[in-house]
């Protein structure tokens, strides 16, 4: 077996438990989840077949406690497993980074007896759950949420829409994050999420909705007419549903930065080799100074984003108080780069690149929807920066500078 072109000196830090678990994902990405990629990308109806290889080698599972059938994988680990999928199948990529969004806050906030329900049947892939936050009036501004829970006994009433979610149409519960009737919109905790079965009376699901990449997991809307949902299947406790929604989302964004940065190393790859084979003007493509810049520029800044989110990671598995704002820049460098990376490897793969049986096209389009999920890039880039204004301060000095107001210089 030949080296591969990204360095693997990241799987030096793993132990070799985890290191089998990559190299089974690997072997999944050669023989199976590669080869097939087009097909199961060339229509978008919820791939069956992916995600239940997923689940019989035990990469869904990765995401799950121990107890209850998981194996609880480090997120160190998880970024090498979601990047290796991305980099030749975003649809299977995606059913991971699906599965810590729409899983997540059962895992964190589900009664005992739910998780004992639940998350069994959710590790081995036996049934499915969505994450329904986004709304018509309520996207990137997520807490202009309009749907409401009202209490009643021993039940609250939803009303509401969703749109844009994820396996609507294949889900067997829906984690439905709403606003609680009677409290103040704005700071605090008013959002209450709920987990509410398929087939309840008052949900419906729309026809799956086309769109332009991602294809093997559609999305569909949701409405809500006065569903009854028992308190019992309330995750966390009243107020705590935008804390669950965004410990979904931040694990869902480390793992949108891995799938977008394996899709670049693939694009890379695709692209040196074509690089290598074409030739003009009298030699090989990739002996022109222009391109060797190009794929200069191109390897070089993904390693710098790979080292930015394996930091993240790390963090992660510390539990460190700043996870969060990596995350969103982790998430915001590999997703914007991604863009870039794989037009470039298109351009430089010229007439074939464009065309649809090449995996270029299907990279182009699939590249899109990183930067818009799981929060805009340029939502992260307000809340770092923001951050950054915030602290700045407090924080140390830089020691060239003299005490007082820097304005009376
Ligand atoms: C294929 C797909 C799958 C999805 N799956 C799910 C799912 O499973 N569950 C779920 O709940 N949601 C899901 N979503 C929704 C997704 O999270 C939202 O689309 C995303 O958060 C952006 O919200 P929006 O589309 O309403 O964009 P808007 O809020 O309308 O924003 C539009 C654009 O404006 C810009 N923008 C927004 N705010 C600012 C700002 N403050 N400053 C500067 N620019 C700004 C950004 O470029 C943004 O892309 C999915 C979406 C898609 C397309």
């Amino acid at each position: 077996m030949t080296d591969r072109l990204f360095s693997d000196h990241y799987l030096q830090g793993l132990d070799d438990a985890e290191r089998e678990v990559i190299a089974r994902v690997r072997t999944l990405c050669r023989e199976k989840l590669g080869p097939q990629a087009a097909t199961v990308a060339s229509e978008d109806v919820f791939a069956w077949d992916t995600f239940r290889t997923l689940a019989n080698e035990g990469v869904v599972a990765t995401a799950f406690p121990r107890e209850y059938g998981g194996t609880d994988a480090r997120q160190v680990v998880r970024i090498r497993i979601i990047e290796d999928l991305g980099r030749v199948c975003s649809t299977a990529a995606s059913m991971i980074t699906g599965t810590d969004l729409s899983a997540r806050a059962v895992v964190a906030g589900a009664s005992e007896a739910l998780k004992q329900q639940l998350l069994p049947p959710l590790c081995r892939g036996e049934i499915q759950t969505a994450f329904a936050l986004t709304e018509p009036g309520a996207g990137s501004d997520v807490r202009r949420l309009a749907s409401v829970a009202r209490r009643e006994g021993d039940h609250y009433v939803l009303s509401g829409h969703k749109k844009f979610i994820t396996r609507a149409s294949t889900a067997d519960w829906f984690i439905v994050v709403a606003r609680l009737t009677g409290n103040d919109f704005g700071k605090g905790g008013h959002f209450i999420a709920l987990l509410v079965p398929k087939g309840a009376r008052g949900l419906s699901v729309s026809a799956e909705v086309p769109k332009l990449g991602w294809f093997g997991v559609p999305i569909s809307s949701l409405s809500f007419q006065n569903v009854s949902v028992p308190v019992t299947h309330r995750l966390g406790k009243e107020g705590d549903g935008f804390a669950l929604a965004q410990d979904a989302l931040l694990r869902a964004r480390i793992g949108h930065a891995a799938m977008a940065l394996g899709r670049a190393i693939g694009a890379v790859e695709i692209a040196a080799t074509y690089a290598c084979d074409r030739n003009t003007f009298g030699k090989a493509l990739g002996e022109h100074q222009g391109v060797q810049w190009m794929l200069a520029d191109m390897v070089t800044q993904i390693e710098a984003s790979r080292a930015l989110l394996c930091a993240t990671a790390q963090k992660y598995d510390r539990g460190d108080a700043d996870t969060a704002i990596f995350a969103s820049m982790a998430k915001l460098h590999a997703t914007d780069l991604c863009m870039k990376v794989v037009t470039d490897a298109l351009q430089l793969t010229g007439g074939r690149g464009y065309l649809k049986d090449f995996p270029l096209e299907r990279f182009f389009r699939d590249a899109k929807l990183n930067q818009i999920g799981e929060g805009a890039s340029e939502v992260h880039k307000t809340v770092i920066g923001r951050d950054v204004a915030r602290r700045a301060a407090t924080a140390q000095r830089n020691p060239c500078l003299r005490d007082g107001s820097l304005t009376d210089y």
